[in-house]
């Protein structure tokens, strides 16, 4: 029962597809198994964008993937998938997987699913899936995409549509509706009204998705080239409180919001131009604001710059991390690039040559551009640490020495 769509209806570009995950899909299908393209690579192959990378589904088990390709690892604990290594690209391979069972021992006291490691069918692997964009088989061989949902259909007419009841959906998995966000901020789509009723009742859930999970799919959200969009649309439904505390703050506070603004307007800009961002830095954008606030408190109440920035850091990290684990390999890089701060307000002196040997000293530079394109600093003085940082060894030595 499952529309069978051809080429010509999809219109993928089979040249836009990975040469590897085609390569996977073949040795599997020779192998006697079903495989397919699945997930986000078919979405954003048909909506014409670059797919970030390709996942394979297939009913072979992962020990039966394994043997076929040279380099491959079995990963995972609870749920094994295979990766099979090509150079820099892995193709994500994984067995079709069934729903959890809706209630009982597999979901916690609002519903969400806790376990969910079962094979299954290629149906059931479809329904499983959240979005109907997103539960697309794509077989590179015949070039047919098969579509157990109308996922084209939605597609096509930009929709955002879940499979099966919205609310259920989201109390097994509350991450569903930040999702639902980012696809419809991505694709410039619409929400399906009934996939967008139960949000905003259901919102206080995502106070119970594990904080490590939280981040990652903030992450991608904040990476997904339209971040303020996304953040508008998570404050309009309710969605900030619990992820970023500060979102009020930073969306409606006319001038506050300046220098969020603009570190997500170069964010987006980067993203779209397929540069690569660095997640510290975003996380020091987003959070900077608050530190600001308390450090220029605790600088009012007596207290030296540096051990002030240093508690006002603590603290808002101490709250932000509570609701949204910040990795540490992050949190460490966030630190020295807030930390420099401070000294930019000096030119010259003591330090400096160790200043220009700090891992992101280049990171804080550019962070100071923000902060001087939101008027919180001198531009001019800014655009010179910019040279600074620019600069080769000789260049860097005559702008030291001018400033004696
Ligand atoms: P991206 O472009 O950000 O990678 P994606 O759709 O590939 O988007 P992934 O998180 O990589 O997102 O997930 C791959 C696929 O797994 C999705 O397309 C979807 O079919 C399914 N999936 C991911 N997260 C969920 C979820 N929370 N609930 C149900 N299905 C999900
Ligand atoms: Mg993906």
């Amino acid at each position: 029962k499952p529309r069978i769509i051809s080429r010509q209806e999809h219109g993928i570009d089979r040249r836009l597809v990975s040469r590897h995950a085609i390569k996977v899909c073949e040795v599997l299908q020779q192998a006697g198994y079903e495989a397919y393209v699945v997930g986000g690579a078919v979405r954003d192959l048909i909506s014409g964008l670059e797919p970030k990378d390709f996942d394979v589904a297939t009913n072979a088990t992962p020990e039966q993937v394994r043997p076929l390709f040279r380099r491959a690892l079995i990963i995972g604990r609870r749920f094994k998938l295979v990766h099979v290594v090509f150079g820099r690209e892995i193709i994500e391979t994984s067995t079709f997987r069934a729903p959890a069972a809706q209630e009982g021992e597999n979901t916690d006291e609002h519903g969400r699913i806790l376990r969910d490691n079962v094979f299954g069918t290629k149906e059931e692997d479809a329904a499983r899936r959240d979005f109907t964009l997103n539960a697309l088989f794509y077989d590179p061989l015949t070039e047919n995409v098969i579509d157990y949902h109308d996922g084209v259909a939605d597609l096509k007419s930009k929709v955002v549509r879940i499979i099966g009841d919205a609310a259920t959906r989201y109390r097994e998995d509350p991450v569903r509706m930040l999702r639902a966000v980012r696809f419809s901020a991505k694709l410039n789509a619409t929400i399906d009204p009934a996939t967008r009723a139960p949000i905003s009742e259901l919102a206080h859930l995502i106070g119970n998705v594990p904080s490590s999970r939280l981040f990652d799919e903030m992450l991608k959200l904040l990476t997904c080239g339209h971040a303020l969009d996304c953040l508008k649309q998570l404050r309009d439904e309710g969605l900030h409180q619990g992820l970023l505390p500060l979102l009020d703050v930073v969306l409606e506070q006319p001038g506050g919001a300046r220098f969020v603004q603009i570190a997500l307007e170069r964010t987006d800009a980067r993203v779209r131009s397929g540069k690569t961002i660095s997640p510290s830095f975003l996380f020091a954008a987003l959070l900077w604001q608050q530190v600001e606030t308390r450090w220029h408190r605790l600088r009012a109440l007596g207290e030296h710059s540096i051990p002030a920035l240093s508690q006002a850091a603590d603290s808002v990290l101490e709250e932000q991390t509570s609701k949204l684990a910040i990795q540490k390999r992050y949190i460490s890089d966030m630190r020295e690039i807030w930390f420099m701060q401070p000294r930019f307000e000096r030119r010259g002196g003591k330090g400096m040559g160790r200043m220009l040997e700090q891992p992101r000293f280049r990171a804080a530079c550019d962070f100071l551009q923000l902060r001087a394109a939101s008027g919180e600093f001198d531009s001019v003085q800014a655009q010179w640490w910019m040279d600074l940082a620019n600069g080769d060894d000789i260049t860097r030595g005559e702008m030291i020495e001018a400033l004696a």
